[in-house]
């Protein structure tokens, strides 16, 4: 296969382009790993509701938001939106976020040696 950024022939069913660093639609078309439904820890307004199901299915978060709001404001029968997103909240667990761990400060040279005044 080839790059859709800058053309050059990559590895077949490659996530992204190892050449140029750009990600390839088709591979993520192809390849969709198994995403657990969580509410999302970054991309939030509430709880994070929305945000875990845009996640989840793929979609853009704000349109989730969008038809979510419309459905509070125009409830449809047996789809009660206000108490689904508390539902949701209790029942879908939070995202958990990476842990960064600070790296050690390089040290300079003679630094071992130097004492705080
Ligand atoms: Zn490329």
């Amino acid at each position: 296969m080839y790059c859709s950024a800058c053309g050059r022939e990559i590895v077949n069913e490659s996530n992204f382009c190892y050449l140029c660093g750009a990600r390839q639609t088709s591979a993520r078309a192809y390849y969709r790993p198994q995403t657990r439904l969580e509410r999302s820890a970054t991309d939030y307004k509430i709880a994070g509701v929305c945000g875990g199901l845009a996640k989840h299915w793929d979609l853009d978060p704000t349109l989730v938001r969008v038809v979510w709001v419309l459905l509070v404001l125009f409830p449809v029968p047996f789809v009660p939106a206000v108490l689904g997103y508390f539902v949701c909240w209790i029942v879908i667990p939070k995202e958990q976020l990476p842990v960064y761990v600070a790296a050690p400060a390089a040290a300079a040279p003679g630094a071992m040696n130097a004492q705080p005044r």
